[in-house]
Formats: structure tokens, sequence, C-alpha cells
């Protein structure tokens, strides 16, 4: 409901409409109003993109333990097994419910179909309408959320801070496409806001994702968990004009091969992703590429049918995967840190929770799991809902209607405008990149302290708001950088070029320095400012 000024009242604020956000507004909506206030297009996330699959231990050579080893396995000895016990054990029944409500996963013989990915001890990657398994998810959940009388959405409205009132998040502010404010005020605030590829030049994440949820949380003081890690995928299409579209990872699991410019293969293709990724850069470095994915050995019905949309988009750009080679290069594709939370969603700061891709629960460790991150932002997205509703219970009269729906469809764009992002980019894909080393990361760190004391305390649109965030968070994740001397998962020191037990822990970025907490707990129940 609107107040007055230009104040608007909600129960429940969610920022973000990806797989976390909607899943939790769908859980909020049976206790009070929500308001979804997302930047773009209510459509346009990570997941839109997302095509390999959504892991889960449902099928019947499988169970939740395997699912809960391989996790540990790829998380390089810092995941936290409880968070990752909740993700493994209740996804299942997530993606029950998501069928439910009408999510259309592909099924073989009546019964659904698992494909397997790196790392992976089982087949247990269900896909949906072939690759376009989060657009299909992400779809049920609007369909969903539009049903649902409690629910508004407020799209092209980029939140750009948040509100803290008597010590609590309180709501936050947002601008919409006029560049107009508008504060909203509620009881619980949740960070759905996705991940922060583009804080580097190469990225497969749309032009949604600024990290501006992790970077609004900093600001109003809370505490960040592991923002060094960032996964880099192997296998972005690299061909000249063409955006970084993704190959996923299910290709090379059907039995695609990588091969370099002597038609070598060079690397287990199921290996963990930081170690393919590092190996195609490797051969590019020393003048063995570029390094192409090989199809053409695998059934073209097949490759067909199971690809579609990978398909269609190389052949876009003049190659037929069925019998061409697809040049290919790694880019930043999922950050494991984010916003600190425990196992329920909630922050260190009272009234603000995150999940999804935007949280730190210490799930994936130092490296996720691929397909780890669908499952992830139904479960905490879910469990976001519960414990935003019993921490602010509401009074019986008080449940009111949220605001109008206002879901116009428009293109969406990156917005850099030539500003101060493309350096950033180019800066933090050379230093904060798959090699990173102490001296880079010094004055990556120096670099961004000089913009970020420049940068505009209230943005006026959606670009400057944006770059402002970009700027915070990759300084997040070159000061956890800077300070883990060791190599683990997916961050990768030409220094230290070793795990080291001293930082067998989580990295907990809280008012000065970095410091490190423990594997199972970084953020124990309850530990509130
Ligand atoms: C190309 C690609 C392929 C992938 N494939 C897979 C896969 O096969 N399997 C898998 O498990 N994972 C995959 N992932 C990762 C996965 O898609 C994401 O980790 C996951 O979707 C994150 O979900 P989320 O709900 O946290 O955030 P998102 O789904 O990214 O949603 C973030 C939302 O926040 C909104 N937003 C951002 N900033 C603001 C702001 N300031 N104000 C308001 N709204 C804001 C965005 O517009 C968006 O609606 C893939 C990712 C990419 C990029």
């Amino acid at each position: 409901m609107n107040g007055a000024d230009d104040t608007l009242r909600t129960d429940f604020l969610v920022l973000g409409s990806g797989i976390a956000g909607l899943r939790a507004a769908v859980g909020l909506a049976r206790h009070g109003a929500v308001l979804v206030v997302t930047k773009d297009q209510p459509s346009e996330s990570n997941p839109g993109y997302a095509q390999g699959g959504v892991a889960v231990a449902m099928g019947a050579d499988d169970d939740t333990q395997l699912h809960l080893d391989d996790t540990v396995r790829a998380g390089a000895g810092i995941v936290s097994g409880a968070a990752a016990r909740a993700l493994v054990e209740e996804g299942p029944e997530r993606i029950r419910e998501l069928a439910a409500w009408g999510a259309r996963f592909d099924r073989e013989d009546g019964r659904y179909h698992f494909t397997r990915e790196g790392a992976h001890s089982r087949h247990r990657v269900l896909h949906a309408l072939g690759d376009a398994t989060g657009w299909e998810m992400v779809r049920a959940l609007l369909d969903k959320a539009h049903r649902t009388e409690a629910i508004a959405v407020r799209s092209f409205a980029c939140s750009t801070d948040l509100l803290v009132r008597d010590g609590r998040v309180a709501g936050c502010r947002f601008l919409d496409e006029a560049g107009k404010e508008t504060s909203v005020l509620a009881r619980a605030t949740l960070l759905a806001t996705g991940g922060a590829g583009r804080v580097f030049a190469e990225t497969t994440n749309p032009p949604v994702a600024t990290g501006d949820g992790v970077a609004m949380a900093r600001r109003a003081g809370a505490a960040l968990l592991d923002m060094e890690f960032v996964q880099f995928h192997p296998t972005a299409l690299a061909l000249p004009g063409a955006p970084r579209f993704l190959i996923s990872e299910a290709v090379r699991g059907e039995g695609a091969y990588l091969r370099n410019a002597a038609g070598e293969r060079f690397t287990d293709e199921l290996a963990a992703r930081d170690q393919v990724a590092r190996a195609i850069a490797r051969e590019n470095r020393e003048g063995r590429g570029p390094v192409v994915l090989d199809l053409s050995h695998l059934d073209p019905e097949r490759v067909r049918a199971r690809f579609p949309r990978i398909v269609a988009t190389c052949r876009r750009y003049g190659v037929d995967p069925v019998s061409d080679p697809v040049p290919v290069t790694p880019a930043a594709h999922y950050v494991m840190g984010g916003v600190a939370t425990d196992l329920h969603a909630r922050s260190t700061l009272r009234g603000l929770y995150a999940a999804g891709e935007a949280a730190g629960t210490g799930v994936h460790g130092a490296n996720r799991l691929a397909s780890n991150s669908l499952l992830e932002g139904l479960v905490f997205g879910a469990r976001a809902a519960e414990a935003m509703v019993r921490d602010s219970p509401l009074p019986e009269r008080e449940r009111g209607r949220g605001e109008g729906q206002d879901n116009r469809e428009m293109g969406s764009g990156d917005g850099s405008r030539g500003s101060i992002r493309e350096d950033l980019q180019r800066r933090c894909w050379a230093a904060l990149g798959l090699e990173r080393d102490g001296a880079g990361l010094a004055d990556l760190e120096r670099w961004l302290d000089g913009c970020r004391a420049t940068a505009p305390a209230r943005p006026r649109d959606r670009a400057a708001a944006e770059d402002r965030n970009l700027l915070d968070v990759a300084w997040a994740m070159a000061a956890g950088a800077l300070f883990r001397e060791e190599s683990r998962g997916s961050h990768y020191r030409t220094d230290f070029p070793r795990p080291d037990d001293r930082f067998r822990g989580h990295t907990l970025l809280e008012g000065g320095g970095p410091r490190l907490v423990d594997v199972e707990t970084p953020i124990p129940e309850g530990a509130r400012c």
C-alpha cells in the first residue's frame, strides 16, 4: 500500500525476482503482503540463462549422502556441513513442490531424466525443456506468484540502499527508470539479488549481475563471507562479436571433448571447474590455443534434442556444434561468497535476510558443485521465508494487500555507458581472475580505494548505482583474495599455489579487515548485532 509521501509499506520486502526471491515470496504470501522489487523485467535473472540443470538426489541409484559427499568434496575442505545437508535433504521436496506448481522437468519413459556433470558421482542433474532448466523454473515460480494475490511485483526498480532504523533494517530505497526515488518500509527484507559476474570483463552473467545486494548489505554494516571465491566456468563461447554464452558442462557430460589447436585432448573434461578452466587458460597462454569443444563424434540427433538453445546460439554466430569445433574461453560464472547468513538466511543485521547467490552460507565452500545453485535458491529461499515469518509475526489485523502489479515487458541493458565500469572489469579480470598474486591484488585494492572515495553517496540512476556496487563488491573480493595466502578451490594464488591448513576456514569481512571463522558455523544461529 502507498504511504502519503514517496514511501511504500509492505509486510515483507523481497529484492530480486530470480529463483530465491520468487520461492521466498511464495512462502511469505501466506503470512502477509509481499512486495518484490526487481531491477529489470521480472524474468531477467541468472536462471534465465541456466541450461545445465538442477542437481537433486532423486535418481534410482542416488541418495542424499552421495550428493552431500560430492558437494563437500567439490568445496575443497570448507563446506559448512549443516548447510550442505539442508540443501541435499530438502532439495527433493522443493523440486516435487515446484513440479506440482507447473515446472515441466524432462522425462524419459515416464521417469525424470538425469544427466551427469563434472564432479558428480551419479547422473543427478535434472533438466527442463532440454537446456532451458532455469528459465522453466522461473516461469513456473512467476506464474505461481502472479496467481497469488498477496504478491506484488515492482519491475524496473533498482534498489540502491538499505534503510536502517533503530538498529534494524527497515526496508530499502529504489530508483525507477525515470530516476525517481522511492522508499519501502517492511518488517523484514530479503536480499535475493543474485551474483556479481559483471565485476569481470569475461563473464557468463547477464547485465543485472552487479552484486547490488552484497554491496548494499556491506554499506549497511552486515558481514560478508568468502568473497574471494569466484567460480570461473571453463567453457563460454569465444567468437568475435558474440556474448560469452555458456556452453553447459552437460555438453561435456554427454561426452564432448576439449581439444587444443593441435587437436589434442589436454585435460579430464569432467574434472572440477577450476581445474578445467585453468587448464584451458594454460593452453591459451602457452600458445596451444585457441581451445575448442568437439562434439563431432556424438550422435547429432541427440545433441540437437538435448541442447537446442546451445545449437541455435552457436549457429547464429556461424558455428554448427554438431560438426564444427566450438571455440571456448573461461569466464566468471558464480560467486560462492555473499552476505554472511546462518542456516535460515539471517544476516548479521536484524531485519535483513539473504538467499541464493547473494548469500554466503558456506554451502559451496571454496568451489560450487555444478548445478547446486538452482537448488540452493529453492531451498534457502523457502528457509528465508520461514525465518522472516517466525522472526516478525504479524498481527492478524495488519495483514494487507501489497502494492499493485506492474509487469511491463522491456529489454534490458547493462547501462555501463562507457563509465568507469569497463576499466574496472578489465583490471579485475587481470588481477582477480583465474590466477592471482599479492602484488596485483594490492595494486587493484589501491585503485579501488581511490575510485570508491569519489563514488557518489546517493546515485541518481541505475548505471551509477551499479558502478558504485561493482566497486564495493570488487573491493570485498580483492580484500578476501589478498588475505587468503593459499590456493583453495576456485581461489588460485600463484605466489601461494597450495592449500594451507592455517586458512582452513571461511573469510568473514566485517567492519575492518577480513578474519578467518569456523568452517562449520561461520555465523552462529542468532548472532546478530
Ligand atoms: C549462463 C548461466 C548458466 C547457469 N547454469 C546453471 C545451471 O545449469 N544450474 C545451476 O544450478 N545454476 C546455474 N547457474 C547459476 C544460477 O543460475 C544462479 O546461481 C542462480 O540462478 C542464482 O539465483 P538467485 O535467485 O540467487 O539470483 P538471480 O536468479 O540471478 O536473480 C537475481 C534477481 O535480482 C534482481 N536484482 C539484482 N540487483 C537488484 C537491485 N539492485 N534491485 C532490485 N533487483 C535486483 C535481478 O534483476 C534478478 O531478478 C547459471 C548461471 C549462468 C549465468
